[in-house]
């Protein structure tokens, strides 16, 4: 089968399923490929969705259990493993089929396969035997999961979880090794030590999640400390070995080598750019030493008719980061003025209590000499949160000190991954101290933290004390 189109885009994850969409409604013909059966990609299949409908359910456990001071009587509370792996693949499986539909009501051609470049206009689509041939192609084939080293894998293949396999909770194992400390395997030890697993996590850094200031990521250690049997900073696992209930561990510590033995392991060592496999070379398109494809403020590559976008370029690997991408290429490809000149992209963590921030973080305002006005009102002090019993965290901003703009948010506790989109927005509109004071915010909800902490700023928040002058 051979196709001539206007777009071909590779990889239908977020990314790539936003962009031939926005292609197609911006009038172009498409051909989307992707090699997976379903649409959606990493995100809707194996990422975001799944993991953020696990959290869900342990969350609303959690709640209850939290209620039994609030006059709820529950006798007690369990989980059925087989239910809940079904609630998350029929999640999966009706946003997936959402997508298709999408699709092909905009009449774009999917095939389905491995596609690479063989010449500059022409892509082979391993698996269904087509050539595309193409005026423009959007490169969106995301990423995949590190495996663990070759000296630890020795043997293991398969039966050390990735988050592939722990977000389709195939059981609920008496205790859970995380390996790697960042946000995936935050979310998801988090996640099943609320379902009753004992977790221990183990990270080679001596911090937890580097990009966040300090003052967030000690909200979900305090957490952690009280959620998990331990956790290692400055470790390292040297050894896993089967045993016949689980796995035998050694973890170098701080303190001296431990062994351990542990139900299951969870490797979440990272991901990388899925750009290996595309024949970019021959078309004189090279990667970075990350293997990520560098692109310009249009999403385009070296070639100017070939465009990447999403979890492939430079930036946080965030579907987020992908779609805002998604919709420069499109609108670039039908010829429009158009760039990804965005000032932040929000990251949040779904781990209890939620942290999110976007803009300037102050460690890099400190470590730049960036000279800020930090305003942060804590949870404990706002009403709503008192009313539903959630008041660890806080909101602050970061402002510049003589104009008062606002330069960075970051949020602890409840509701803020929801919050943090009041931030991005203020600055992406370059909005002032003054903006987010005069808007009212509705009362009682955790939005007015935002107000409170721009009043914070300046020493003006009639529910903090007065500071001592
Ligand atoms: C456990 C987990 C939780 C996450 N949680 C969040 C979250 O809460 N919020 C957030 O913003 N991000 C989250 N992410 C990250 C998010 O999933 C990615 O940033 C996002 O999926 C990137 O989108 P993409 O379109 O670039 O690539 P992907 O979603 O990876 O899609 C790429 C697609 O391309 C296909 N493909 C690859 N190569 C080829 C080829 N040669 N030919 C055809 N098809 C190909 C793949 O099969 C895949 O379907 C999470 C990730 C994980 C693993």
């Amino acid at each position: 089968m051979i196709y001539d189109t206007d777009v071909v885009v590779i990889g239908g994850g977020p990314g790539g399923y936003t962009a031939a969409i926005a292609a197609a409604d911006l009038g172009k013909e498409v051909v989307l490929v992707e090699s997976a059966e379903q649409l959606g990609g990493v995100c809707l299949t194996r990422g975001c969705i799944p993991s953020k409908t696990l959290i869900h359910v342990v969350n609303i456990a959690d709640s209850v259990r939290q209620a039994e001071t609030m006059g709820i009587v529950c006798e007690k509370i369990g989980f059925d493993p087989g239910a809940l792996a079904a609630h998350i693949r029929t999640t999966v499986d009706d946003l997936a089929d959402g997508v298709s539909r999408l699709v092909k009501n905009r009449d774009i051609e999917q095939v389905q396969g491995h596609a690479r470049f063989i010449e500059s206009n022409q892509v082979y689509v391993d698996g269904a035997n087509t050539i595309v041939r193409f005026k423009h192609a959007v490169i969106a084939t995301g990423s995949r999961i590190n495996e663990l080293p070759e000296d630890l894998d020795a043997g293991l293949g398969s039966d050390v979880w990735t988050s592939d396999q722990a977000l389709t909770v195939p059981e609920i194992p008496s205790s859970l090794l995380v390996i790697g400390g960042g946000y995936i395997g935050l979310e998801i030890g988090q996640a099943y030590a609320g379902l009753g697993t004992r977790v221990t996590l183990v990270e080679t850094s001596p911090h937890l999640l580097a990009a966040a200031d300090p003052d967030l990521v000690q909200v979900v250690i305090n957490q952690c400390k009280k959620q998990f049997d331990a956790v290692h900073l400055n470790s390292r696992v040297t050894k896993i070995t089967r045993t016949d209930t689980g796995f035998g561990v050694k973890i170098v510590t701080e303190n001296g080598e431990t062994s351990d033995d542990f139900a299951q392991v969870l490797a979440a060592t990272g991901r990388r750019p899925n750009t290996t496999d595309l024949g970019l070379s021959a078309l004189g398109i090279d990667t970075n030493d990350q293997g990520l494809i560098p692109v310009d403020e249009q999403c385009r590559t070296v070639l100017p008719h070939i465009f990447a976008i999403g979890d492939i370029t430079a930036g946080p690997a965030l579907a987020h980061k992908a779609v805002r991408q998604a919709r420069v290429a499109a609108e670039v490809i039908a010829g429009k003025k158009s760039a990804y000149d965005n000032v932040s992209v929000p990251a949040v963590l779904f781990t209890r209590p939620e942290i999110a921030w976007t803009g300037l973080t102050e460690t890099k305002a400190q470590k730049n000499s960036i000279p800020v006005t930090v305003g942060k009102f804590p949870l404990s002090a706002l009403g709503r949160a008192k009313s539903v019993g959630r008041t660890h965290g806080f909101v602050k901003i970061l402002t510049d000190p003589d104009s008062e703009q606002i330069l960075g948010m970051g949020i602890a506790g409840e509701h803020a991954s929801e919050l943090i989109a009041e931030g991005n927005l203020a600055i992406e509109m370059g909005a002032c101290l003054e903006d987010l004071i005069v808007s009212i915010h509705p009362h009682p909800t955790f939005s007015e933290a935002i107000m409170e902490a721009a009043e914070a700023a300046r020493h003006k928040s009639v529910h903090l004390m007065k500071p001592q002058r």
